[in-house]
């Protein structure tokens, strides 16, 4: 597979060159990073001790996790990569005491943005199996197939949350392995399939909603990817008092959502995980993007920018407008 620029490889030749002396030095117990995935244009996430690992770190267009997860269940001190969202999520975590700044030690990567193969296969009408390569320069990005070279602009083919990111590079960092992003963002663009769901009117949106969630097979991908859902024990499977009920029926499918949605309103930072899990398909990030521009408007608020700031939902001020809150 052939998909990177010339800056993602001298960032991952640096990355590599990093990991390995924090693990030879000691100042890491592990690192969390990405490696090549067993599909065409995937990585995985790679969690290592052993400083011989560090050579299959990778840094392409399809480093896809936010890893921040991850640090959650890791005991020790732990190396991790990080883009622009991926640091705002760890923010979010020491925020809420769930990660010790000092145990971790972040690398971060200036992102240009996510490449999204869903996008690709429309635009070429090809399955990602019978792609030859994708070359990424700059605002475009050219894809072979069968001996043809098609190029189209960046914009056609980032993921949606990419194209609307405010803070590509990372706002918390030890060591920066790249200079400056050279993200292209279309903000319009990204807000499309959102608009659209606002435009309708208020029965159809229901319908459509209805009819998304009949396909959730309640299989928690979307919540076991997001670092913000870090309940040891989340409501759906409390059992007294049952919340929602375990069996897949779309009304509860909705309000498992809909309630998880709520627990991560200004945690949220757009990574697109939760969505791009989902083996149903359903557009959660309509959402969550929904959410974090609510949040924003309303509390003036976003998620994992100020690790000293207090989580939103524990915040109060004495001049709220609700009693009860005071
Ligand atoms: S949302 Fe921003 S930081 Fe995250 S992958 Fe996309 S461009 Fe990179
Ligand atoms: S990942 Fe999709 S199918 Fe699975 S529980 Fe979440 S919404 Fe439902
Ligand atoms: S809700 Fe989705 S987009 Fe938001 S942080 Fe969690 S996985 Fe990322």
């Amino acid at each position: 597979m052939k998909c990177l620029l010339k800056k993602d490889r001298e960032m991952e030749q640096r990355l590599q060159h990093e990991a390995k002396a924090l693990l030879e030095q000691g100042k890491v117990d592990y690192i969390i990073g990405f490696e090549p995935g067993s599909l065409k244009f995937t990585t995985t996430p790679l969690i290592t001790k052993d400083k011989d690992d560090t050579s299959r770190l990778v840094i392409n267009p399809f480093i896809v996790n936010n890893l921040s997860v991850f640090l959650t269940e890791i005991k020790g001190r732990v190396g991790i990569v990080a883009k622009g969202c991926d640091s705002r999520s760890i923010i979010s975590l020491i925020q809420d005491n769930k990660v010790i700044r000092e145990d971790i030690v972040i690398l971060g990567i200036p992102c240009p943005g996510l490449i999204d193969l869903k996008k690709i296969e429309r635009l070429v009408g090809k399955d990602r199996d019978e792609l030859d390569d994708i070359t990424r320069d700059g605002d475009k990005v050219v894809i072979r197939v069968s001996g043809e070279k098609k190029g189209f602009p960046t914009r056609e083919v980032l993921f949606d949350d990419c194209l609307s990111c405010e803070f590509p590079s990372p706002q918390e960092y030890d060591i920066l392995l790249g200079e400056t992003s050279s993200l292209v963002c279309d903000k319009e663009l990204s807000q499309n399939k959102i608009k659209e769901l606002e435009d309708m009117p208020p029965e159809q949106r229901w319908e459509f909603w209805k009819q998304q969630f009949s396909h959730c097979i309640r299989c928690y991908a979307c919540r076991q990817v997001c670092p913000a859902c870090f309940c040891q024990r989340c409501f759906v499977e409390e059992s007294e008092p049952q919340w929602v009920s375990p069996l897949p029926q779309w009304q509860d499918n909705l309000m498992f959502q809909v309630i998880r949605i709520i627990h991560v309103a200004g945690r949220c930072t757009d990574c697109g995980e939760c969505e791009r899990a989902c083996p149903a398909g359903i557009p959660l990030r309509s959402l969550t993007k929904k959410m974090d521009d609510l949040v924003d408007e309303l509390f003036h608020y976003k998620a994992g920018i100020d690790k000293n700031a207090p989580p939103l939902m524990t915040a109060y001020e004495l001049q709220e407008a609700e009693d009860f809150i005071r």
